[in-house]
C-alpha cells in the first residue's frame, strides 16, 4: 500500500514514511492509493475474529511495510482488557430494539479518542526505535485530546509530551486526569490565557522550522491517518455484533466534529462493510451538516465558534473532511487543491451546482444539528427510557440518530465519551451525579504535577530546550 496527497503533490510513500508526520508537503492530507475491499468471505472469516485480531487484519491491509509478527504483536499491546475494561474492547449496548450505543469510551481517558490513540503509542515507540530516533510531541488541548495522547505515550520510549492547556478551562476531572501523570516523559504545562492562546503558541513553534528540526518537534493531531485507520477497526466490530449474518445492513451514527471518526466509517463502507447511512451529528458548530444538507462548505470565524455543551464538537472547521471530498471529487487531486484555495481565499467552496454532488447519495451520509436543549432532553429521555446515562457528545448522535432510524436497519450510536467527564451537564439534565468508573474515584485529589506560565513563546520555547534535550 502507497499513500498519496488528496491535492495530488507527494510521492507515493509507504505506511511507515507517513506514519509520524503530519500534513503532506503540499500542505493536503495523506491518504491510500485505493481502499482495499473485503470480499464477503473474508468477512464472514473476520465475524468471529477477537478485536485485536480483527484490528490486525484491517491494520495489516494498510501498514503492509511494518512485518507481520511485529504489528501483530504491537496491536495485541494496544487492545488489552486491561486498557479497555472488556474482552470485547468497544462492547455493543442494547438500548432498545433496532437501537445501541457503541462503547468507544472505556478506555483510559474515557473518551473515543483512546481507541486509536493506544494503537498510535504502540506504533510511535516502534517506528523510532527501529530509526533509533526521539520524537517530542507538542500539543495544545481544550480535553479530550491531550489526555488520550498522554496517556498512549506514557513511559512509551523515545517519545516526550509537552502538553498545553488553558490553566483553569478545563473540567476538574480532566485537568485531574493529565496533571495527575507522574511519567518523566509527560510534560504538562497550564497557560495562563484561553484555547487558541495555547494553540497559538503551539503555531508559533511548529513554524520555526529550525527549531522544530532541531528539538525533533512533532504532533498527534486528529489528521494522522494511523489514528484514522485505527478508527476503521470498530465499525467492523460493531457491525458483527449488531447482525447475524453478512447480508444485514446497519447504520452508525457518529457525534462529529472534526470528521475523524465518521471518516473511519466512511471507509469502512468504501471497503465493502454493509452500512446503510453514516449519519453525522453536529452541536451548534454545525460546518458539517451544512455541507452535508446544502452543498455549501464554509468556515466560521473564532467568533463565530460557540461554546457549548458538547465541547469537544465545537469546531470551526472540519480538519479530515477533505478526505472525504478527495473522494467526492473521484481522487482528482487538482480539484482539491483548487477547493482548499479557495476556502483559503475566500472561506467556503459551494459544491451543490457541481455534477458530482448528484453523486452524494451513493456514499450514504446524511446529517443533523442538536442544540444543548436537544441534549438535555435527549439525555433526560435515555434515562428515563433505558435507564442509561450518556454523555452530551453522546446525545448529539443519540438525538440526530431518532430522525434516521428505518425499519429493519439497526441504528449503532457511537459512544464518544463518558458522562463522567461532562458532570455539570448531566447534573442540568438530570439532577445527578453522573456514574463514576471505581478507578476515577477522588482522582481530583491526586497531587497535580504541571508548569505554569504565561502566554508566552520565550518562555515555552526555553522550557522545551530545558526539558527536551
Ligand atoms: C473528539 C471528540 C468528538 C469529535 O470527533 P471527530 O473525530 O473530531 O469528529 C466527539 N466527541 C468526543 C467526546 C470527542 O472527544
Amino acid at each position: 500500500m502507497r499513500y498519496l496527497s488528496t491535492r495530488g503533490g507527494m510521492a507515493p510513500s509507504a505506511f511507515s514514511e507517513i506514519l509520524l508526520g503530519g500534513l503532506a508537503p503540499d500542505g493536503g492530507l495523506v491518504v491510500p492509493q485505493a481502499y482495499p475491499q473485503v470480499e464477503p468471505g473474508t468477512l464472514a472469516q473476520w465475524r468471529s475474529l477477537s478485536y485485536p485480531a480483527l484490528a490486525f487484519e484491517i491494520l495489516s491491509l494498510y501498514a503492509t511495510d511494518i512485518p507481520a509478527q511485529d504489528l501483530r504483536r504491537l496491536v495485541f499491546a494496544a487492545y488489552t482488557e486491561e486498557t479497555f475494561g472488556s474482552p470485547d474492547i468497544t462492547p455493543l449496548r442494547p438500548l432498545e430494539e433496532g437501537l445501541s450505543l457503541l462503547a468507544l469510551s472505556n478506555g483510559p481517558t474515557l473518551a473515543f479518542k483512546d481507541v486509536a490513540m493506544q494503537m498510535l503509542g504502540q506504533l510511535f515507540e516502534y517506528a523510532l526505535a527501529q530509526r533509533n530516533e526521539a520524537l517530542n510531541i507538542l500539543g495544545a488541548t481544550s480535553g479530550d485530546t491531550g489526555s488520550a495522547a498522554e496517556y498512549a505515550m506514557r513511559g512509551k520510549r523515545g517519545v516526550r509530551v509537552v502538553m498545553l492547556s488553558p490553566s483553569g478551562r478545563m473540567s476538574p476531572f480532566q485537568q485531574a486526569q493529565m496533571f495527575s501523570l507522574k511519567d518523566p516523559n509527560i510534560v504538562n504545562v497550564a497557560v495562563q490565557g484561553v484555547f487558541d492562546d495555547c494553540q497559538d503558541m503551539v503555531k508559533a513553534i511548529s513554524n520555526d522550522l529550525q527549531f522544530k528540526a532541531r528539538w525533533k518537534i512533532g504532533t498527534v493531531n486528529s489528521i494522522n491517518w494511523a489514528r484514522v485507520v485505527a478508527q476503521v477497526v470498530y465499525y467492523f466490530k460493531g457491525y458483527f455484533a449488531a447482525t447475524s449474518d453478512n447480508e444485514q445492513r446497519v447504520s452508525f451514527a457518529v457525534p462529529s466534529g472534526n470528521f475523524g471518526n465518521v471518516l473511519a466509517g466512511h471507509i469502512a463502507r468504501m471497503m465493502g462493510l454493509p452500512i446503510a447511512r453514516l449519519v453525522v451529528a453536529t452541536n451548534e458548530n454545525n460546518v458539517l451538516d451544512e455541507f452535508f444538507r446544502t452543498g455549501r462548505y464554509r468556515v466560521r470565524k473564532s467568533s463565530q465558534t460557540f461554546e457549548t455543551s458538547s465541547p469537544s464538537m465545537d469546531i470551526s472547521k472540519a480538519s479530515n473532511f477533505e478526505r472525504f471530498v478527495f473522494d467526492l471529487m473521484q481522487r482528482d487531486g487538482d480539484r482539491v487543491k483548487a477547493l482548499w484555495q479557495q476556502v483559503e481565499q475566500t472561506g467556503e467552496f459551494d459544491l451543490s451546482s457541481d455534477p458530482l454532488w448528484a453523486r452524494m447519495p451513493e456514499f450514504g451520509l446524511v446529517s443533523g444539528t442538536s442544540t444543548h436543549a436537544n441534549r438535555l432532553a435527549t439525555i433526560r429521555a435515555a434515562h428515563e427510557k433505558y435507564g442509561a446515562v450518556i454523555d452530551p457528545h453522546t446525545a448529539d448522535g443519540v438525538y440526530v440518530a431518532q430522525q434516521y432510524r428505518e425499519p429493519g436497519v439497526p441504528m449503532i450510536v457511537l459512544e464518544t465519551a463518558l458522562p463522567v467527564k461532562f458532570a455539570s451537564t448531566i447534573r442540568e439534565a438530570l439532577g445527578i451525579e453522573p456514574p463514576r468508573p471505581p478507578a476515577f474515584e477522588g482522582i481530583e485529589a491526586l497531587g497535580k504535577r504541571y508548569v505554569w506560565m504565561p502566554a508566552s513563546v520565550p518562555m515555552l520555547r526555553e522550557l522545551i530546550e530545558r526539558r527536551c534535550a
